[in-house]
């Protein structure tokens, strides 16, 4: 990513710029509006090439609502999704199928997400048979078979079906089915969460490779930062629907500055007790207030141990305070 491209004119793979998603909510028998949701209110960033770019926060944060937005799955209220320089709202006929097929997904439960009556072989050529239908049966079972030795599945798994597979193969097929067509990004929601710790290294480990062989770029959706850490180039963390900060992985874990960004990371483990055991965890009090009705001003006004009169009226902008590295908080000035 190119910080500057976040308002400025740099354009990356993909750059989300003033996205907004309000979920409205209706009362009697005429579904008369009384509010919103407030899920995604005015998100920007970018993502470069051969990057992973990651969004985390809490539940309720709207990272997931601002990925379904990415992946078509929700329309935007307003603002624009920008792909190789196409604003993917107003696609629609052969371009909506480009971009289908340079966008793809990898989910949460692999159980979920693949046809329980299809054979593995059938599920990953899928999307070959929708993108390419003129292509010949051996050699949609070729690159089939490739892909699945890519993820590190064998040919005997490829007739079974995903009843019949660990939780850590079934996420290898979904990652097959994902890059079978050759995407340019892959959004990642929380691809390693169900799965048991023994297996999510691997995991890992595999997306890492694949990024680099086939230079993919990926959306990380996670609210597990060890995962970020590990396998992520850019971090944005959001709260009530906001980037409240944004920065390269190693600076923003080495160096937050948002009282939210350093209540989460305090709650980190460390793998030397030593130094978990000099950790000080910062505990926030209270619960994410509601979606539908946020405080005015600064979003973390009623949480945040540093919130002055000014947080309470006035809501901060997200600025550049060092170089690459931005923030939303009336403790920063820009210099
Ligand atoms: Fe805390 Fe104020 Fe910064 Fe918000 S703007 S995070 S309330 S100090």
């Amino acid at each position: 990513m190119h910080a500057t491209s976040i308002l400025g004119d740099n354009v990356g793979l993909l750059d989300v710029i003033d996205l907004v998603k309000y979920f409205p909510i209706r009362k009697g028998v005429f579904g008369r509006i009384v509010g919103y949701v407030r899920a995604v209110d005015h998100v920007t960033f970018s993502i470069g090439e051969n990057e992973t770019f990651a969004l985390v926060g809490e539940s309720g944060s709207g990272k997931t609502t601002t990925a379904k937005c990415i992946l078509g799955l929700l329309k935007p209220t307003s603002g624009k999704i920008v792909f190789m320089g196409k604003n993917i709202v107003e696609l629609k006929g052969s371009e909506a199928k480009w971009y289908r097929r340079n966008v793809q997904a990898v989910f949460q439960n692999p159980f979920l997400s693949l046809n329980p009556r299809m054979k593995v072989e059938d599920i990953v050529a899928e999307p070959l048979k929708v993108h390419n239908k003129d292509l010949p049966k051996d050699e949609v079972k070729k690159i089939v078979y490739d892909v699945l030795e890519r993820v590190g599945l064998t040919k005997a798994l490829a007739k079974r079906y995903p009843y019949d597979l660990s939780g850590g193969q079934a996420q290898r097929v979904a990652i097959a089915r994902a890059i079978v067509l050759k995407p340019k990004l892959v959004v990642l929601d929380e691809p390693t969460s169900a799965l048991d710790v023994s297996v999510q290294a691997q995991i890992l480990n595999l997306l890492v490779d694949l990024k680099n062989e086939l230079k993919l770029s990926y959306l990380m959706i996670s609210h597990d930062l060890s995962v970020v850490r590990y396998i992520s180039d850019w971090v944005a963390v959001m709260y009530l629907g906001k980037i409240v900060e944004l920065a390269p992985t190693e600076e923003l874990f080495e160096k937050p500055l948002h009282p939210y960004t350093q209540a989460l990371l305090s709650a980190v483990p460390e793998p030397d007790p030593k130094i978990m055991k000099s950790k000080k965890r910062i505990v926030l009090p209270g619960e994410p207030p509601s979606a539908i009705n946020p405080p005015p001003g600064c979003r973390l006004h009623p949480r945040c141990p540093y919130a002055k009169d000014k947080c309470r009226v006035e809501e901060p902008k997200l600025i550049e305070y060092e170089r690459n590295h931005w923030v939303a908080c009336h403790l920063y000035t820009r210099r």
